[in-house]
């Protein structure tokens, strides 16, 4: 692992999220998350592990490797040979490029289909009494036999790097023994807890991590009790994630004393990011946001902050490239200026052959930045969705679907009609300019992808316009 500079994030996790969020050929009928891993998974996820590891990322936490929604309930046939080799040579190619694999463990929550359709009576409860859909119930000691088999086969055969425990994302158990007895939150500590400990007395090297999504209600923080049950589970895991996906569990106003009594180290997801949407087409989105995430890590780093699992996507996006290759760069190093970086990555990506087209496209990514963010609007999120201004954004919000799904992003409450109009602007603005960097970068192709995503961007633009009969934004 590389020597840590003074004022670097201690935990560097490139988040995947799935296995397919990375690939560079899209899967545009697949239903999220898609569960193959073909070579152009491993192509995909081996070229962002270029620029994850060029950038200072010590982990690569990527889920589907072995299943989405569903383990067999024997655990160890959930492989056959060609999958296996696949997953080990992911892990050799994190090797050879100084880096880890994590593996994601949905402790109780994802995975678990089959085997509570097999063994009924490990099946958890809805608050309602009813049949949980997906978890698992703590009351009966053969869950955790389940997790405790998942845990081994993994960790046993694969050499991962560190585990990421996520009790929630499908919801948990509400039986008087579970969160009906404990709270969500104290029934999670409980058995994240457990599950973290079983890890850290067969692999005490691992690092081992939770994230608290869905431990609390949306747009609800932590009580005090909830934070002192968490406060406990700190001493029996590496890092605590609350990772902000719309607000924070732990109010922005608390969180330095917070973190401060956590026996672990605390992280986010960065501030801001955009989880990728396997069905679009690679190209026709261009959405940097190096500025805003500086911001976010150095503010999170000055309260205490230690953690980040930072959203990948697929590189071959140049949006998506550069806020990797900014974004784990800030995250070694959070003093540095978001200027001084992306002109870093922007030397190393596109080989300017001169300083002013460097300095141009440096400037052209800051304002295509400026063009889409500096529209958002807080009332705007509140009126549309009842939340605040996300952290995580998607291309279109209702990520399952069978086909490319609607731009959403383009549209109320992301932006509205004046919105569009200014983005339109902005858009135009940088693509009236980029005919004259033409020849002035060894890039590879990523200029002229650059232009098709904004070409396609300008007419979601206009089409949405058209049909709203938005005549100003038309004729803009
Ligand atoms: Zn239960």
């Amino acid at each position: 692992m590389r020597q840590r500079k003074t004022n670097a994030y201690k935990y560097r996790i490139a988040f995947g999220a799935w296995i397919n969020d990375m690939r560079s050929d899209p899967l545009p009928l697949d239903n999220w998350p898609a569960p193959q891993l073909d070579n152009e998974t491993i192509s995909g996820i081996t070229r962002a592990l270029d620029v994850q590891s060029a950038a200072g990322f010590e982990f690569l936490d990527v889920w589907g490797l072995f299943a989405t929604y569903a383990w067999p309930p024997d655990i160890v046939s959930a492989l056959d040979q060609v999958r296996r080799g696949k997953i080990n040579k992911l892990i050799r190619a994190a090797d050879e490029r100084g880096m880890k694999l994590s593996l994601g463990l949905g402790t109780y929550s994802w995975g678990f289909d089959k085997i509570i359709e097999a063994d009924p009576s490990v099946r958890g409860k809805n608050p309602d009494g009813s049949p949980h859909a997906h978890a698992m119930c703590d009351a009966n000691p053969k869950s955790f036999e389940y997790v405790r088999k998942i845990i081994d086969f993994s960790l046993s055969q694969f050499d991962f790097g560190g585990v990421h425990l996520e009790s929630c994302d499908l919801g948990c158990c509400f039986c008087p023994n579970c969160a009906g007895k404990d709270g969500v939150v104290g029934y999670n500590v409980r058995i994240n807890q457990k599950t973290a400990d079983y890890i850290k007395s067969k692999w005490p090297d691992k690092t081992v991590y939770v994230i608290t999504i869905n431990w609390v209600p949306p747009l609800k923080h932590l009580s005090k009790e909830e934070m002192d049950q968490i406060l406990a589970l700190g001493k029996h895991i590496d890092c605590l994630f609350d990772q902000g996906h719309c607000g924070y569990h732990v109010p922005e106003s608390e969180r330095k004393d917070f973190i401060r009594k956590l026996g672990c180290a605390y992280g986010t997801s960065g501030g801001l990011w955009l989880y990728p949407d396997a069905r679009w087409d690679r190209s026709s989105y261009f959405l940097p946001y190096v500025t805003r995430t500086a911001t976010a890590l150095k503010k999170l780093y000055e309260d205490g902050g230690r953690g980040c699992m930072y959203y990948q996507g697929p590189v071959v996006n140049p949006g998506t490239e550069i806020n990797i290759a900014a974004g784990g760069r800030i995250l070694s190093d959070v003093g540095r200026k978001p200027e001084e970086v992306l002109s870093e990555v922007i030397e190393l990506y596109y080989k300017p052959r001169g300083s002013a087209a460097h300095k141009k496209l440096v400037e052209i990514f800051l304002r295509a930045e400026e063009g889409y963010f500096s529209q958002w609007k807080e009332e705007l999120f509140n009126k549309g969705w009842g939340t605040p201004v996300p952290g995580e954004f998607k291309l279109d919000h209702h990520l399952f679907g069978t086909s490319p799904g609607p731009a959403t992003f383009l549209v109320e409450p992301c932006l509205d009609t004046d919105g569009r109009l200014a983005y339109k602007k902005s858009l135009i603005s940088i693509l009236e300019e980029l005919p004259e960097l033409r020849g002035h970068f060894a890039d590879n192709g990523r200029l002229e992808r650059i232009r098709r995503s904004l070409i396609i961007t300008l007419k979601m633009i206009n089409t949405i316009a058209y049909v709203k009969g938005e005549s100003k934004v038309l004729s803009g």
